[in-house]
């Protein structure tokens, strides 16, 4: 029965490694980051142009939220496995990274890679605001359309604002109060193109569809990402860089520790 037992066991655990979907605009650093988790090394990378996975392991100075009973002392345990998933972040393939978020059920989180040098132009931060608010909104509909079945579950999503090591990249706090603001402008665009789209004032339906493509509480007049809670979704902003100057080694424990947390 024990054999049985842990056969079964192993059979389950491979079925269903967790998973962690990384998303954001062309050039952010995902797949460095993905080469990183998986090798080690942030090697060379090119462009991507198709969905790539790999399969990491937490490292041991990161705490699985599975562990948090278990004592400093046992070392019985390996640490956990994972998997991550690279989306091409070129405007034209977005879709795939949105499509790919509606079947799979391990999925645990979304890292969403910022370049924050990149979000200190005003072009820069919009592509980014566009993209993130997009995601979010397919996220909150996600939400609201499964709270009328059964067992809406919350999703976590990781802001890794990244190349926190460039010179011209901006602190942590303040790449996140630039992208809820540039999100509030986003939806506002949005919203104002629905009405142009729709012709304005129709039915009640109408009404209610405008509400449904309205990210976060209905008519504010600020973003916050604390907004999204309500509708399941988790969102952290942690800094870091997959790659260092010189010598120096990137710096990614926060987000391995997020990982951890989330697993
Ligand atoms: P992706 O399009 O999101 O997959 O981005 P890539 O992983 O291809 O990275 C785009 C470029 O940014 C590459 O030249 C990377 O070497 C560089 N890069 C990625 N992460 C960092 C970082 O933390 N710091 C610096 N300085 N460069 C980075």
């Amino acid at each position: 029965p024990v054999l049985v037992h842990s056969y079964l066991y192993r059979k389950a655990t491979a079925q269903a490694l967790p998973a962690f979907l990384l998303i954001g605009p062309s050039g952010a650093g995902k797949t460095s980051l993905l080469t990183l988790f998986a090798n080690g090394t942030p090697s060379p990378t090119h462009t991507s142009q198709e969905t790539q996975t790999a399969t990491c392991q937490l490292p041991s100075s990161a705490l699985a939220s599975t562990d948090r009973y278990r004592s400093v002392n046992d070392h019985t345990h390996d640490q956990p496995q994972l998997l991550l998933i690279d989306t091409p972040g070129h405007g034209k393939l977005r879709h795939h990274a949105l499509a790919s978020l509606t079947p799979a059920t391990a999925l645990k989180g979304l890292i969403f890679v910022v370049d924050s040098a990149a979000v200190s132009s005003a072009a820069g931060l919009t592509e980014t605001a566009e993209y993130l608010h997009d995601v979010l909104l397919v996220l909150q509909k996600k939400h609201t359309q499964s709270r009328t079945s059964k067992g809406s579950q919350g999703i976590a999503v990781l802001v890794a604002v990244n190349k926190q090591d460039l010179f011209t990249s901006l602190p942590v706090g303040l790449v996140r109060q630039r992208l809820e603001e540039e999100v509030a402008r986003v939806r506002l665009t949005r919203s104002k193109g629905l009405l142009v789209d729709s012709g304005v004032g129709l039915t009640d339906d109408g009404e209610a569809d405008d509400e449904s493509n309205w990210l976060g509480q209905y008519g504010s007049k600020e973003f916050k990402f604390g907004h999204m809670e309500e509708y399941g979704v988790e969102i952290e902003v942690v800094g870091g860089n997959v790659k260092g100057e010189g010598e120096e080694k990137g710096r990614v424990d926060g987000w391995w520790g997020w990982i951890g947390e989330n697993l």
